[in-house]
């Protein structure tokens, strides 16, 4: 059985009159197709019993990119440069990182993603970088490109981290999509990658299980502009069909 890997939905506007949609774009259930899991939209649910409906059904979990996380759950104030926030978001994927990394289900997280991962275990950020972080390079250029597949900034990796083993090159160039980023780094993270104005560009953890954070946006280069990154999902994918036949829910399935 493919494992079934949950996506973490944004709040999408299109026009005024409409009821929001949730949604996210369409190259995140590529890339986790290609590498073989089943992909699953979850939507924002703030209700944290019904939130752990959906959390048990799923062998891992896939944080997406997206707008700002509320300052107030890293116990900040909103900057003036703070963009769009959304709390039920918020609410929903915090919980989902915190159990995950806790009970060692897989977790990837992409953009806003390896931002909600560091929150989630205590981490705060940076709720702009040009105006809260002195020298630092354009990390919004693919998307003042307006292309995903923009080469923006290299990274260079720690060779010693299994991230560096994964991809198998200590340097990169990535796109960059990101006004945030991570400030101080949560207990049980270790920074792994960094872009040459010294922001962290990926993060791990310190256990067996996986967890991994990237700054860039992986699954818009998989297919064709940097099809290295495909090892990522690969590895992600594999990590979580090894811990479904461990988990609760699966021995409660084969044993009523
Ligand atoms: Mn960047």
């Amino acid at each position: 059985m493919k494992p079934l890997i949950g996506i973490s939905c944004g709040t999408f506007r299109d026009h005024a009159w409409c009821p929001p949609s949730y949604g996210h774009r369409q190259t995140y259930v590529d890339a986790i197709l290609r590498a073989g899991g089943a992909p699953l939209l979850i939507p924002p649910v703030t209700d944290e019993a019904t939130l752990r409906v959906l959390y048990e059904r799923l062998d891992g979990i896939l944080l997406a990119g997206g707008g700002d996380i509320a300052p107030s759950t890293y116990g900040d104030a909103p900057h003036e440069k703070l963009g769009l926030v959304d709390s039920a978001r918020d609410d929903s994927e915090l919980p989902l990182a915190r159990w995950a990394i806790a009970e060692a289900k897989p977790v990837l997280g992409i953009c806003r993603g390896i931002q909600v991962i560091n929150v989630a275990l205590g981490g705060t950020l940076y709720q702009d970088i040009p105006s809260q972080v002195s020298d630092s390079l354009r990390h919004t250029l693919s998307y003042e490109r307006e292309d995903w597949t923009y080469m923006a900034h290299d990274i260079s990796i720690d060779p010693n981290s299994r991230f560096a083993q994964l991809m198998g090159v200590q340097a990169m160039t990535i796109n960059s999509l990101h006004h945030q980023s991570l400030k101080e780094l949560a207990p049980g993270l270790q920074a792994v990658a960094w872009a040459p104005d010294g922001i962290v560009e990926a993060v791990e953890g310190q256990g067996d299980s996986f967890v991994v954070g990237v700054q860039c946006h992986p699954e818009a280069l998989q297919a064709s502009a940097d099809p290295r990154w495909q090892a990522l999902f690969l590895a992600f994918v594999e990590s979580c069909a090894a811990y479904r036949p461990n988990s609760a829910l699966a021995a409660s399935l084969t044993h009523p």
